[in-house]
């Protein structure tokens, strides 16, 4: 579904990315790991364009998306989530979910009102955010903005969702909520390409794991091929996180 072929991204001196390659099989949850400073985020910003790659491309559907204005590539299918969640503050949840809606609408105009606030129905009961739909933004705990976040990408009917650290600063019990929630989208049909320090939520989830480390590839596989994988384990030293 996805390919990343080649991708580089420099800032000046520095090597964010260095020559990165791998794809995106339909309809699984794909991990991205690897130490602070790996060029996660900065992957994510050339897959959506938020900012583009130096060198290489990258292929939705059959299509070299490399280039291309952000805005375009929702509308093609590809959603994401920011490091740091962002949910508008002095906007109320359901508020919050139409801004996704707003990207839905250009792609189909032809639908009513009523087919629209259905939709938004559905989003709210979906991540689990019912009691909560005239809430503000701000008075919302971290794990529920973050499936506010989720909601308003979703709005956006995604293909691909890429989820920055979505569990960053999540107690357990909000982690397994969230793990239970990537998996109903995963199972809606919805692609998902997760960034995650839990390991364990990310050994649970995901099918395949690319690992990076200053900018680079330094191993793919499943869980169990990751977890095994001496050069891994090297770049994880002195961190508990694989333990
Ligand atoms: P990760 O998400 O894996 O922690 P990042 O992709 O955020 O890592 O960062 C990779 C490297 O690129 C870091 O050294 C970071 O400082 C640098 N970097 C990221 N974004 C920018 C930017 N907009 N300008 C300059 N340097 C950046
Ligand atoms: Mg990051």
């Amino acid at each position: 579904m996805l390919e990343v072929k080649n991708v580089s991204k420099f800032f000046k001196g520095l090597v964010a990315l260095d020559n990165v390659t791998f794809t995106v099989e339909k309809d699984t949850i794909q991990g991205i790991i690897g130490p602070n400073g790996a060029g996660k985020s900065t992957m994510f910003n050339c897959i959506t364009c938020f900012f583009p790659a130096s060198k290489g491309e990258v292929i939705f559907e059959g299509k070299n998306i490399s280039g291309m204005k952000p805005h375009k590539i929702t509308e093609l299918g590809i959603t994401r989530t920011f490091q740091h969640t962002q949910v508008f503050p002095e906007l109320t949840v359901r508020n919050n979910i139409l801004t996704g809606q707003n990207v839905m609408q250009r792609k189909d105009r032809k639908r009513s009102k009523e087919q629209l606030r259905a939709k938004i129905d559905e989003i709210i009961a979906f991540v689990g955010l019912e009691s909560l739909e005239e809430n503000l933004g701000k008075n919302l705990s971290l794990g529920q903005q973050t499936k506010l976040a989720i909601a308003i990408s979703l709005a956006t009917e995604p293909k691909m969702l890429l989820l920055d650290e979505p569990a960053a600063g999540m107690n357990p019990e909000e982690t397994n909520q969230l793990v239970d929630l990537l998996r109903k989208i995963k199972k809606m049909g919805v692609t998902v390409v997760l960034i995650e320090h839990d390991m364990k939520a990310v050994m649970g989830l995901c099918e395949r794991i690319v690992v990076l480390e200053h900018g680079k590839k330094i191993a793919e596989g499943s869980p169990k091929e990751i977890r095994n994988n001496p050069k891994v384990i090297e770049a994880y030293l002195g961190s508990e996180e694989l333990a």
